[in-house]
């Protein structure tokens, strides 16, 4: 019986394990909610069809109009994941996932309006809240007459969030809020913020905790910037926000006092399905347009569809598309289903799902050729907007470490009941065998399946999957045994200085991201042909890249690249002019 409170499919991964019941069968929405959501669908094209004239516009522009804010609320659009009781439509994580891809199919700027309130501007309050809270606040956030933001980044502090400056000190039944906040979306018009600050009373190990607290608009001393002129997701608001001797009330505390920054770390997981269904809806639209596109436009006689590197191009995106769309489902799948620790798993949607955009933005582009440069065309703009998605909530560099360390932590801890085992061992080798760990047999069993395989072995293997994956079932399993083998070599070799080894974390991460992407099927059992040999190219091209991966574990340049940067960093420059 899987422990819903641990059970982690990647960690398992690294401790040579394939935990199938997690991932499958693939998760099912309930039919009510189905159909809730078919006519939210239905709803948003209603809203948003047609309008590709505006869009265009307010990206020049650099806004969108009030009036259009006011039609995002009257359809409903910011109540999607308050419960019911409170005025909203109480979608689970997969459902909203969802509205967002077809939000996402019309206008990346709409889906982060949207999106950044839902996600994570009021996310706090639905997972920390208390009742009076929530009671107080949720009914007008469903109606959207608050708008909700996320207040987390200040000018010396981004992926180093633990590092904020901004201050709220305790002043009988009050807090005293200090700081100002940057590139806050939704900070234009938002009129209730989840803000996070130094509780300098609050100590751990000497350094200052952090508490989250609901802060609205209407508190003297809240004041916002300008709107930020972006490089994409330009009709967004993006502003400072600024707290000049706020009195926030103690009742707005969010969450337990000192824990704010687990609070932040919880609420970025958990609305990164919102993240994940807006990268799928840009796929999808992009794959609709440059299918269009070069169907069209003819070169050399022909239509330039029929010239293979434009296949391969469209191919590429359909594969990415499912890939995401299934990687993200499937950790909307587990949230819904109760699962807690799902961290690294959507860290990986989140990784992989703004990577595959971008890399479909750029392809379709070029497919489009000079077309897709000119601002009358979508593509440029497609490609503006995407780009954000690997730098916010939380960049793809700093992901990739949170995955491979925090994947590998069960090894971690089990090389230290190893160490002390052998240490027994060694002391009294005929009683010390008996109490040698499991992890060290388990260890040895994937070294020497043939040998000591029988007893660990039915944990490597897929039971549910359909025959025709069989051959991409044996490569999966065989990628587990070498990721196991590798983290355990990586991990005794550089013990808690693992930590400052980037370019090996990244191998690892990338590794689990193939591996955590390729376990995955969208329609259960029956397969159509055409999502198999999608399974099919994917799993060959990730096999590819993870055995490039293993081996560069221990064969690499890491040492030369690292050299040539620093000799970059001190000429602040490029030093090997030709002439
Ligand atoms: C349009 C927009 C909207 C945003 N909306 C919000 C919002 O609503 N709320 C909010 O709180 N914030 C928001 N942000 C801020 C966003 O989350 C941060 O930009 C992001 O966390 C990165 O921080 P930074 O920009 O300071 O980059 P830095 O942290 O300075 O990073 C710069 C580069 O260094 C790399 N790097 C940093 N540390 C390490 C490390 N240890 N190892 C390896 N590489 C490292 C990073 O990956 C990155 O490539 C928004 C930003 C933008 C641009």
């Amino acid at each position: 019986m899987i422990d819903k409170k641990t059970a982690s499919f990647v960690q398992a991964l690294c401790m040579g394990q394939i935990e199938e019941e997690v991932v499958l069968p693939y998760p099912e929405m309930k039919q009510a909610e189905k159909e809730t959501l078919e006519q939210v669908i239905a709803s948003v094209n209603q809203l948003l069809g047609g309008r590709a004239k505006d869009f265009r516009e307010w990206d020049a522009r650099g806004e969108m109009p009030a009036a259009f804010i006011e039609e995002l609320k009257s359809f409903g659009l910011f109540g999607l994941v308050i419960p019911e009781e409170h005025g909203g439509l109480g979608f689970g994580s997969a459902a909203y996932s969802r509205a967002l891809q077809e939000i996402a199919k019309h206008d990346g700027s709409v889906a982060l309006t949207v999106g950044a309130h839902s996600s994570i501007g009021m996310r706090g309050l639905l997972l920390f809240g208390s009742d009076a809270q929530k009671k107080r606040y949720l009914p007008r956030l469903a109606t959207g007459e608050l708008i909700a933001a996320f207040c987390l980044t200040e000018p010396g502090s981004g992926s180093d969030a633990a590092s904020i400056r901004t201050t709220a000190v305790k002043q009988g039944d009050h807090w005293l809020l200090n700081g100002d906040k940057l590139w806050i979306t939704n900070g234009g018009f938002a009129e209730f913020f989840t803000v996070f600050a130094k509780t300098p009373d609050i100590q751990k190990n000497g350094k200052a905790q952090l508490t989250a607290f609901i802060v609205t608009r209407d508190l003297p001393g809240v004041s916002v910037g300008p709107h930020e002129d972006k490089m994409g997701i330009r009709a967004s608001s993006t502003t400072t926000v600024h707290f000049e001797d706020v009195k926030v009330p103690d009742e707005n505390v969010l969450g337990e006092v000192g824990m704010g920054f687990k609070t932040a770390m919880r609420i970025l997981n958990a609305g990164r399905t919102g993240l994940g269904g807006g990268c799928v809806g840009g796929m999808k639209r992009l794959i609709a347009l440059a299918t269009k596109q070069a169907k069209e436009r003819k070169q050399f006689g022909k239509s330039i569809s029929e010239f293979g590197l434009v296949k391969q191009k469209i191919g590429e995106m359909v594969v990415d598309c499912y890939a995401t769309e299934a990687v993200v489902g499937l950790v909307a799948g587990l949230v819904d289903q109760g699962y807690q620790d799902y961290a690294v798993e959507a860290a990986i949607s989140k990784v992989f799902g703004t990577e595959a955009l971008w890399h479909s933005s750029d392809e379709a582009l070029q497919i489009a050729g000079g077309n897709g440069y000119m601002r009358e065309f979508p593509y440029e703009r497609v490609l503006r907007d995407s780009r954000i998605n690997r730098i916010f909530e939380g960049t793809n560099e700093i992901l990739r470490l949170f995955i491979a360390l925090t994947a590998m932590n069960d090894v971690a801890v089990q090389l230290k009941d190893v160490q002390q085992s052998l240490r027994a061992v060694l002391a009294d080798p005929i009683k010390g065998f008996g109490v040698l760990s499991d992890y060290a047999l388990r260890v040895a069993a994937i070294r020497a399946p043939q040998q000591l395989g029988e007893r660990f072995g039915e944990k490597l293997t897929w039971k549910q999957l359909h025959p025709a994956l069989q051959q991409t079932a044996e490569h999966f399993e065989e990628a587990t045994r070498e990721l196991a083998w590798v983290s355990d070599r990586v991990l005794r070799r550089h013990g808690r200085h693992i930590i400052d080894k980037q370019f090996a974390l990244k191998r690892i991460a990338d590794i689990l991201i193939d591996l955590f992407d390729g376990s995955l099927k969208k329609k259960g059992e029956e397969q159509a042909a055409r999502e198999l040999e999608i399974l099919r190219v994917f799993a060959r091209r990730a096999r590819g890249r993870i055995r490039g991966n293993l081996r560069r574990v221990d064969v690499n340049d890491d040492e030369l690249v690292k050299r040539l940067a620093d000799d970059a960093f001190e000429r602040e420059a490029y030093g090997w002019d030709l002439i």
